[in-house]
């Protein structure tokens, strides 16, 4: 039995997604922008899905722009805003936990001139909206911090953060990276207190190669990628119309069941906590409070390739710490005080509603048999 548990890294796309997407490549295969009859369906296709995203996250269907991931819809959010608001605001504000594709693209902002402060959690490993209010000041232009960490499902206080920074630098513009928020944790812009805001279509059974940025209106945002002007100048390049559809086909049948959803994955982290209790070397990483759909673990002394590597000679399928830094560490567990041996062990299972309790179950027999078997 094949046991898929690294759904942070990706999903499944559910049968609605590759259902809108084949209907895409074999029916609306016209190009949006040409002006007859065909484009004018493949458009129509692409307004569709843009008008679910946006009613999934209470915004007009104006503001959706879609990108190739959320990778790019990061890189559009740092270097698009820092490109309009930044010429005299020199100074971005970000958490010291984000994904790659924030970190490195403020890496290179910084390289750039621009100052970058990157706030850290605090000793108990936690984070307050007060650091981030105090890490900005009048020359700050841009502040992203991600919703749910990617490595430890850690959720970050971002409404309180943004509505904080907001009533004291009202000039501030707020990004916030809710990929492994989006569909599993109410998304709200409004409620959030976000300007920008970033999501992938992989990551909730949607298919890969698709992302969206959501762009208050009235908040300008520089294009990374010029040419034909397709999403209104924002993102040019002919929209990939199937995956927006697939993207567009899984929000429309998860927004009816996020809570729910969450119930049962919350029963699962409970279920796979009380199994991992009495392994002595194993050590839950994540927090009690934390996502649900990611539970970090140590089984310590075993090294995290290692373990993963001998489960996956069980059809077992988990992930070291996160998959995209392709095994390399990122230094985000050390963030959040999980350092030395404990991280070199980390494995992260991610879950969806669809886990069962038997997977689990399958899960962790060969862990313990890799705790006995594997070297180290
Ligand atoms: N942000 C977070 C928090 C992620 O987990 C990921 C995917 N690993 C990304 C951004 C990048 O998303 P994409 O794969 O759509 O480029």
């Amino acid at each position: 039995m094949e046991v898929y548990l690294d759904n942070a890294a990706t999903t499944k796309p559910c049968a609605e997604a590759v259902e809108a997407a084949v209907a895409a490549m074999t029916e609306n295969y016209g190009n949006p922008s040409s002006l007859h009859r065909a484009g004018l369906n493949a458009q129509l296709v692409i307004d569709g899905a843009r008008k679910d995203i946006a009613d999934s996250i209470g915004a007009d269907r104006e503001c959706i722009f879609f990108t190739s991931g959320a990778t790019e819809s990061n890189n559009l959010a740092l270097r698009g805003a820092s490109a309009a608001y930044g010429r005299k605001n020199r100074k971005i504000v970000i958490s010291a936990v984000e994904h790659a594709s924030v970190e490195e693209t403020a890496a290179d902002l910084e390289k750039k001139g621009f100052e970058v402060v990157r706030v850290s959690p605090r000793e108990d490993g936690r984070y307050y909206a007060a650091d981030f209010v105090n890490a900005c000041d009048e020359n700050t232009c841009l502040i992203s911090m991600m919703y749910v960490n990617n490595e430890t499902g850690y959720i970050l206080p971002v409404k309180e953060t943004f509505s904080a920074v907001k009533r004291r630098y009202p000039h501030i513009i707020t990004h916030t990276d809710c990929v492994q928020a989006y569909m599993k944790l109410p998304v709200k812009a409004n409620a959030l207190n976000a300007d920008l805001i970033s999501l992938s279509g992989h990551k909730i059974h949607g298919g890969k190669g698709v992302g969206a940025l959501y762009i208050k209106k009235g908040v300008r945002v520089l294009p990374v990628i010029t040419g034909g002007k397709q999403e209104k100048g924002i993102r040019s390049g002919t929209e990939s119309v199937p995956m927006i559809a697939a993207f567009g086909a899984a929000v429309k049948k998860l927004v009816l069941t996020i809570t729910e959803r969450y119930d049962r994955v919350s029963e699962l982290k409970k279920y796979l906590v009380g199994r991992l209790d009495g392994e002595e070397s194993v050590k839950v990483n994540s927090p009690e409070d934390g996502s649900p759909y990611v539970v970090n673990i140590s089984a310590v002394g075993k090294r995290s390739e290692i373990m993963l590597h001998f489960l996956e000679s069980r059809e077992i399928y988990v992930s070291s710490g996160s998959a995209c830094s392709k095994g390399q560490q990122s230094g985000v567990l050390g963030q959040f005080g999980i350092r030395d041996k404990r991280a070199d062990s980390a494995l992260r299972i991610s879950m969806t509603a669809g886990t069962t309790e038997a997977e689990l179950d399958v899960f962790c027999e060969a862990l313990r048999e890799g705790i006995e078997k594997v070297r180290g």
